[in-house]
């Protein structure tokens, strides 16, 4: 769509208008796949996405007597739709009532912003949702999550003291009585010194599962598309701690590194449930490998 394409000019400019120009005008030979290779490190690919990519682009040019750049471009479009396809998983949020989704991030990801477009969402699919302040160190984050939820007729649970467990329960309980669908509950992005993050995200995830014992049906990490290289190791961390079930990646808009989600797909493969094209309430959408793909080659 018109949209994506715009959301993901930046990238499309590091490595698919890059590309199509140094593509479209030569034959292929080892220097075209040394620059490619360049690009694709460039825009956050990593060494392991990259290298499978330019061996099975060497592997197809030698296969299929490849000759022109603009064939090569096709098989890169097709290699990497492979690549980021394992990705796509959308979350129907459909397999429990509530169904209770944690979201985990650091601060500054777009965590409380991915929050509220995705309330949005699940509301655009006829679901009614319930916002838990759970992010107990920093009444920034819980003012932020008020103001959205009653911006947008969501209701929010939040307590001026108390501790996320509190939170959880009472977000739990009120899902329940008020015919909740879908639970988003926010957590701590950043603790107050000496605390331990992930502890924290550790004792959320068991306060849910005691709130409700079958949840959480998904925890989804926030990343910062920014971040590049460093998205793996935060998976991994939060991983670790909490179980990831799904990420959510923002900012796609404003980097050169859309080729991060390669680097997840071959690193440290995790469903990526949705992906953060802008800063509008509509600039959330679920991720479609051929789609993002087509987006930064149009
Ligand atoms: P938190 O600290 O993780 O809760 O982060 P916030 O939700 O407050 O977001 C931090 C900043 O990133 C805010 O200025 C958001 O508007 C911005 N942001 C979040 N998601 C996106 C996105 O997909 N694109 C752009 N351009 N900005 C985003």
């Amino acid at each position: 769509s018109e949209r994506l394409k715009a959301g993901l000019a930046r990238t499309r400019k590091q490595w698919g208008g890059g590309l199509a120009h140094m593509f479209g005008l030569r034959k292929i030979d080892e220097d075209l796949l040394e620059e490619l290779e360049s690009t694709l490190l460039m825009a956050d690919c990593g060494v392991e996405a990259t290298s499978h990519l330019i061996d099975a682009l060497r592997k197809r040019w030698k296969r299929d007597k490849l000759e022109t750049g603009d064939q090569l471009q096709a098989v890169l479009v097709e290699e990497l739709t492979a690549l980021l396809s394992p990705l796509e998983a959308p979350l129907t949020a459909d397999t429990h009532k509530p169904f209770i989704i944690m979201v985990a991030g650091v601060n500054g990801s777009g965590k409380t912003t991915s929050i509220g477009k995705l309330a949005r969402w699940y509301q655009s699919q006829g679901k009614k949702v319930l916002l838990a302040a759970g992010d107990t160190f920093r009444a920034a984050a819980r003012e932020q999550l008020i103001t959205w939820g009653e911006r947008n007729g969501v209701d929010v649970i939040a307590q001026q003291s108390g501790d996320a467990a509190a939170v959880m329960f009472d977000a739990v309980n009120a899902a329940r009585a008020r015919g909740v669908d879908v639970v988003l509950a926010d957590t701590a992005g950043r603790l107050p010194t000496q605390l331990h993050l992930m502890e924290e995200i550790a004792k959320v995830r068991r306060v849910i599962t005691k709130a409700d014992g079958t949840a959480p049906h998904e925890v989804l990490l926030v990343l910062d598309a920014n971040i590049g290289q460093n998205a793996l190791a935060q998976v991994k961390a939060f991983d670790a701690a909490a179980g990831v079930t799904g990420l959510v990646v923002t900012k796609l808009d404003g980097t050169a590194k859309g080729g991060v989600l390669a680097a997840i797909a071959r690193q440290c493969p995790k469903p990526l449930r949705f992906i953060g094209v802008g800063e509008g309430i509509d600039d959330l959408r679920p991720f479609h490998a051929r789609e993002f793909v087509d987006a930064l080659f149009a």
